[in-house]
């Protein structure tokens, strides 16, 4: 597998992820993955340090 950056999450080498984005660079992970988020959510996972929502690929930074 090929990405444009080099991201050391490794989800991306999963096959069977349960996440939709990767939390570290926003890329798409697995679309079958379907999950909602909220406000709530993304602040918890701005707690996380999570750069990226992994339900929708919202960058948390800017929040
Ligand atoms: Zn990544
Ligand atoms: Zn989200």
């Amino acid at each position: 597998m090929n990405f444009e950056m080099y991201c050391p999450n490794m989800n991306h080498s999963r096959t069977n992820a349960s996440i939709r984005f990767c939390p570290s660079c926003g890329k798409a992970v697995s679309t079958n993955v379907q999950t909602k988020c909220d406000d709530q959510k993304h602040a918890l996972r701005r707690r996380d340090r999570d750069l990226f929502c992994v339900d929708c690929g919202l960058s948390l930074r800017k929040l």
